[in-house]
């Protein structure tokens, strides 16, 4: 995961340095390298009981109480703590 982190990090450099390249082709780049190399959050499906166990398993914060708990896309690391601990087995990648 590490070596591809770098290529993109390095390829968006790269193009930020390039006086050629256009606001256009730069929001495109991203856009792409984005969807090529994102990363997939943890859901929880609505086999959850709302137990509270992943809440503090959670090392960054990123899951929320509810009928049925939620997992913050944008904050979820994907280290999947929260899918081991999980009774219900109701946490998985989305
Ligand atoms: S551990 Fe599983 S069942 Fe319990 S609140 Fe979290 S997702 Fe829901
Ligand atoms: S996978 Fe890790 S970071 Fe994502 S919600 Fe679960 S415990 Fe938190």
């Amino acid at each position: 995961m590490r070596l591809i982190e770098s290529e993109y990090l390095r390829a968006v450099e790269r193009h930020i340095r390039c006086p050629e390249t256009s606001d256009f082709t730069l929001t495109l780049l991203l856009k792409t390298l984005n969807q090529k190399f994102s990363t997939m959050a943890y859901v929880i499906s609505e086999d959850c009981v709302a137990c509270g166990t992943c809440i503090d398993e959670c090392p960054v914060g990123a899951i929320s109480e509810g009928d049925i708990y939620s997992i913050n896309p944008d904050e979820c690391t994907e280290c999947g703590t929260c899918a081991d601990a999980c009774p219900q087995g109701a946490i998985s990648l989305g």
